[in-house]
């Protein structure tokens, strides 16, 4: 056994530092990055913004929206092969990942849509990014499709950044336990704190030329720029985008006033007993549930998150004074809160 006691971090133990800046309004500031991915040698420019690909969430009708902005989204897994060829042929789908497990049966799908669509994205989605048969498939998908732009994981720690870089992957996934409908640390007790994942990920990888994706745990848009600060390249959400007209499933009305008012939507983790139960016919015997279902109020249409989301990192780069999306981890000084220091330190 072995205890680590170096000081971890989640988005909410921090603030950011303001600091002196040239910048007058943040209308100056770009939102936007051009990277040049590893394996392929392509570049990709954009908000890298990047809706997660939970079945409520990476929707097609999202892909679309988040497009308008120049952000991204990961589709979920459980579209037909053939709503993904038609979807994949369109241009709004230029910023969309296609997204895909570990199994024979994803491989076989991905093979078929792959036959008949140009993929430019690849997103391959593990909950435990540990395991060996995962980072075979991941350099078997690199050797299937040298020009794609791969995404891999999920995984918390440098070392493993660093295998699934060298396997294959151009931009890493990181975070476990840190989704807002995920139970994966209160059942078995395993995770990491999510800004300190995103900072010695980025770290590790940066040095081989790769890049990281923070998932998970961004509660407001405050959340999504000290990951940014943080040194995540991209950023993908869940929460923060459910309850809108783009999300999958069903929306509940209420009567007011003899009119019926939308009010709420179901949101749940992909491992829940809910979406278990809609696309395998229940949990496995030999395993637990490690999602939650809630309902989240309705919030209409999903340009307006947008709109906040893009302002407040707008007004956060004019605090630090970062012209450009680049060079905010550079401008970013994480203050550890004094409640959460009180905490920290046992004071
Ligand atoms: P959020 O933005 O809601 O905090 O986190 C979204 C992320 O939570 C997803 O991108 C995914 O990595 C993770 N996630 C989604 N569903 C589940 C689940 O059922 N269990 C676990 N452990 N993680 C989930």
């Amino acid at each position: 056994m072995h205890i680590e006691s170096d000081l971890k971090l989640d988005f909410s133990d921090v603030l950011i530092r303001p600091k002196r800046s040239t910048l007058r309004s943040r209308a100056e500031v770009d939102i936007t990055r051009t990277f040049r991915f590893r394996h392929p040698g392509s570049e990709w420019t954009g908000f890298p913004l990047i809706a997660s690909n939970m079945d409520t969430i990476g929707t097609t009708r999202m892909a679309r929206a988040l497009v308008q902005f120049n952000a991204m989204a990961a589709l979920h897994k459980h579209y037909s092969a053939d709503t993904l060829v038609e979807f994949f042929a369109n241009e709004d789908s230029r910023n969309t990942f296609y997204t895909m497990g570990n199994t024979d049966a994803d491989l076989e799908k991905f093979t078929y849509v792959k036959s008949k669509a140009h993929l430019t994205k690849l997103n391959i989605d593990v909950a435990n990014g540990y395991t060996e048969n995962f980072l075979e498939n991941v350099a078997r998908i690199r050797a299937a499709s040298p020009d794609a732009i791969l995404m891999a994981g999920s995984i918390v720690t440098a070392e493993m950044a660093e295998a699934l870089i060298l396997a294959g992957a151009d931009i890493v996934r990181v975070g476990i336990g840190s989704g807002s409908v995920c139970t994966t640390r209160d059942l078995t007790g395993v995770g990491y704190p999510q800004l300190s994942a995103v900072i010695e990920c980025a770290d590790a990888a940066h040095g081989l030329k790769g890049h990281v994706c923070s998932d998970g745990g961004c509660t407001a848009p405050g959340d999504i720029a000290k990951a940014f600060g943080g040194g995540a390249d991209f950023v993908m959400i869940g929460g923060m985008l459910a309850g809108h007209r783009e999300c999958g499933g069903e929306i509940r009305y209420e009567t007011r006033d003899g009119e019926d008012v939308p009010v709420a939507m179901q949101f749940y983790g992909m491992s829940s007993d809910t979406a278990m139960k809609k696309h395998y016919g229940g949990v496995a015997e030999y395993r637990a549930s490690e999602g939650r279902t809630v309902d989240v109020p309705y919030k209409g249409c999903v340009s307006e998150t947008m709109q906040e989301i893009t302002g407040g990192l707008r007004s956060m780069m004019t605090y630090i004074g970062a012209v450009r999306l680049k060079e905010v981890p550079k401008r970013t000084t994480f203050v550890i809160t004094s409640s959460q220091r009180d905490k920290l330190f046992n004071k």
